[in-house]
């Protein structure tokens, strides 16, 4: 799988999101404390929009995560 691409808003570093972007998703994900809501709200797109799409967004978030705490 390629990098994720990041959209405008992403790129911008903004407090906007755009849920129909698995990036913005991704960075909304980032910001919750706790891995319980993080898992909670993967789940939720799982049901809503698949396997596919909801697994990309959780890969994404734990490479993040595990590079942020390696800083
Ligand atoms: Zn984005």
């Amino acid at each position: 799988m390629s990098p994720l691409e990041q959209c405008d808003l992403c790129r911008r570093q903004g407090g906007r999101l755009d849920f129909n972007h698995v990036c913005c998703r991704v960075r909304f994900l980032l910001k919750m404390p706790h891995v319980e809501i993080r898992r909670a709200w993967i789940e939720y797109w799982r049901r809503r929009d698949g396997d596919t799409i909801a697994t990309q967004i959780e890969t994404e978030v734990k490479a993040r995560w595990a590079e942020r705490n390696r800083a």
